[in-house]
């Protein structure tokens, strides 16, 4: 029936495109618009797994869209750095003077002192790995090892699985036990939600390990906290569980696997008793979980990425990935493990950039991003170029960062949709367009999903999308032809299976395969060369520092001996949406942790190590296990009294697989403020 049309909806059209940003679950929006400008941002009622609703962070985005921090024209800096004051000039302006630079630097010192950095702030298919990339390449730039997230897991899946597609959300209620390990699906991933508590309505067991009691922790049948970066004694526990007390799945492990002596040997150190000593938790409850685990199917374990982010996390996510095999829980719907089903639809950036090899230069560990700026010679890094990211905000160590930005020869080029805390420190500063603006692709890692992103509005202001500006700059520099987005969207799109593309143009969407739930071991198989489970691959033990599922103790000390975790929040993507936060950041502590150093709740404390210092409130909150404390993932650095947040806490250390960062191994103290 066609709705009624009032003087409130005369005039208003509905726009239908998708969310790019780096969230499992990219939800179909409808987006609503009326004279030009975006009134309202909606869930889209055709996808089956968003359905129509969408998380309260993105239904703000008009207020990034229009709001006093957005970056409306290409600027240049005026003064020292970091103060903040630009000057506006025209884009030919901008992109010239970035030209001159970059060929410059490749002339002289060598193109290998350019380092693009770029993370998933826009991650779509079209904002990263297209026009950006074939510049960098063709210059010669230093390359970039995106590893902030998802490298160790990523490393785990891809040696054990190949990284073959996992269960998707729809599939969660046919599970009659559920794992949330170091996944809080209610910050981010919201649409896994429902599906959880469905399956709990009809029967379904739920086990969350978390050291917070988040709010479906607290609707857990059973709740493990454990310290940050002990997960791994855990599922070690588990597998010894499950192989002395003969619940292995022998007749599975020798079908489809190999390794699995490895994987016992080095399971057989780790008894119940010491895995739950170690990782600070009641051995009963321990054994309740191996128990619930061998004892029911199907069970499903969504491995999340909570538990990678410390110098097990690689370990800790391959023994989490190989306790399917181990157990016997494939081959049935609702069964097996979840974890990102980015590689599903099995479509990779190498499609349309074939025609542009990766040149072997100088890799870049993007955690290590304060060492390359202060200390890398030969060449040192003499251009940054920032697209996608707010680093200053994102990466490990941040006051070595910060110093890197602060160096008077580094030539910093931001390109963005606001004034971050990286932007700050640029010489020249270029307005991005958001999602609302662009074209894009949209895939999802959570469900299995391709979309299209259509521009719903003008850009504000001057903005312009990547896709244009990295053909532009290529142009200029005799690397490349300028395009339209609009061109760049039909060769990408050209390069997808045929099937794929006309879906995507014509309908806006593609049809996931397996009705986007395929049942592991059953439509999917490991995707390694013998299509058989590595659970002991040779690479990954030669290239831990304590061998593959080699536990490296806690770097707690007595000066240091608290935990500093940073998880996502309801509030940001990362650190996208972080210029909107405006009350400061409160540290969550442990009544006993606080009652131990004189703390009340609003108290004003310093948290600190030998890295930096954050200054803040504290909440006396029962819900975060004693020895552990927590600031939100992503803050700017307006969030604190200091200009600090807790990446100037957290080591620039690397994760044991993958290159990873280690933020859960932050350790500090804390104490009131004032008192020293
Ligand atoms: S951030 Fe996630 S939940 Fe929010 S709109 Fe985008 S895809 Fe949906």
């Amino acid at each position: 029936m066609p709705r009624a049309v009032t003087p409130e909806t005369w005039g208003r059209s509905t726009v239908r495109t998708a969310c790019p940003l780096d969230c499992p679950d990219s939800c179909t929006l409808d987006v609503t618009v009326e004279k030009g400008r975006v009134v309202k941002i909606d869930g889209g009622a055709t996808n089956p797994v968003t359905r129509n609703y969408i998380c309260a962070k993105v239904r703000r985005f008009g207020e990034r869209l229009y709001g006093e921090d957005r970056l409306l024209y290409p600027a240049i800096r005026q003064g020292p750095k970091g103060q903040g004051v630009f000057t506006r000039v025209t884009w030919d302006e901008a992109l010239d003077q970035i030209a001159r630079r970059m060929a410059a630097i490749r002339d002289t010192t060598g193109a290998e002192a350019i380092l693009p950095f770029c993370y998933g702030g826009s991650n779509g298919l079209l904002s990263q790995d297209t026009n950006d990339a074939r510049l960098f390449r063709a210059i010669g730039a230093s390359r970039l090892a995106r590893t902030v997230c998802a490298a160790p897991t990523g490393a785990a899946n891809q040696a054990l699985y190949g990284k073959m597609p996992g269960a998707t959300y729809a599939d969660y209620v046919h599970a009659r036990l559920i794992v949330l390990w170091g996944v809080n699906p209610s910050a981010s991933g919201i649409h896994l939600v429902p599906y959880v508590r469905e399956a709990q309505k009809a029967g379904a067991t739920l086990v969350v390990i978390d050291p917070r009691s988040t709010a479906l922790a607290r609707q857990a049948d059973l709740h493990l906290a454990p310290r940050p970066g002990t997960d791994l004694p855990i599922a070690l526990a588990l597998h010894r569980f499950l192989f002395e007390g003969g619940y292995a799945d022998e007749r599975f492990l020798d079908a489809h696997t190999r390794g699995v002596a490895g994987l016992r040997a080095r399971a057989s150190e780790w008894t119940i008793e010491r895995a739950a000593e170690t990782a600070g938790i009641d051995p009963v409850d321990l054994t309740r979980f191996a128990q619930l685990y061998s004892g029911t199917s199907p069970a499903l374990i969504r491995c999340g990425w909570g538990l990678e982010r410390n110098r097990n996390g690689g370990s800790a996510a391959a023994a989490v990935l190989a306790l399917p095999a181990v157990a016997g829980k494939f081959g049935v719907r609702g069964g097996g493990f979840s974890m990102s089903n980015s590689g599903a639809l099995g479509i990779k950036a190498a499609a349309w950039m074939n025609d542009t090899p990766e040149p072997a230069t100088r890799l870049v560990n993007m955690n290590l991003l304060g060492r390359a700026l202060l200390e890398f010679r030969d060449p040192p890094v003499e251009m940054l170029f920032v697209y996608n990211c707010n680093p200053l905000a994102t990466m490990p160590d941040q006051n070595r960062v910060l110093e890197g930005l602060k160096r008077e020869d580094l030539f910093t080029v931001v390109y963005e949709q606001v004034f971050t805390d990286t932007a700050r420190y640029a010489d020249v500063l270029l307005p991005a367009t958001t999602f609302l603006e662009n074209y894009d692709i949209a895939k999802a890692y959570g469900p299995i999903s391709l979309q299209l992103v259509r521009p719903v509005v003008e850009p504000f202001g001057e903005a312009r999308p990547n896709a244009e500006v990295f053909s532009e700059l290529a142009s200029r520099l005799d690397l490349g032809e300028a395009e339209l987005e609009t061109d760049t969207l039909f060769r990408i799109a050209g390069r997808l299976p045929p099937h794929v593309s006309s879906e995507l143009l014509e309908t806006g969407s593609v049809t996931p395969p397996f009705d986007g739930a395929p049942v592991q071991f059953v439509d999917v198989f490991p995707l390694t060369p013998d299509r058989k489970v590595d659970l002991f691959p040779e690479a990954l033990d030669e290239g831990a520092p304590a061998g593959l599922y080699g536990f490296q103790p806690d770097p707690g000390t007595d000066r240091f001996p608290l935990a500093l975790i940073s998880p996502a929040s309801e509030k940001t993507i990362t650190s996208t949406l972080g210029e909107l936060r405006q009350r400061a950041a409160v540290l969550q502590m442990n009544p006993a942790d606080a009652a131990a150093r004189g703390l009340a709740s609003d108290d004003p404390v310093r948290v600190f190590n030998d890295l930096g210092e954050v200054q803040c409130p504290v909440a006396l909150n029962k819900d975060i296990r004693p020895g552990t404390v927590s600031l939100p993932k992503g803050l700017w650095r307006k969030s604190t009294y200091n200009g600090s947040t807790s990446n100037a806490l957290v080591p620039d250390t690397l994760t044991d697989l993958g290159g990873g960062a280690c933020f859960n191994d932050a350790r500090v103290q804390v104490a009131l403020l004032g008192r020293h």
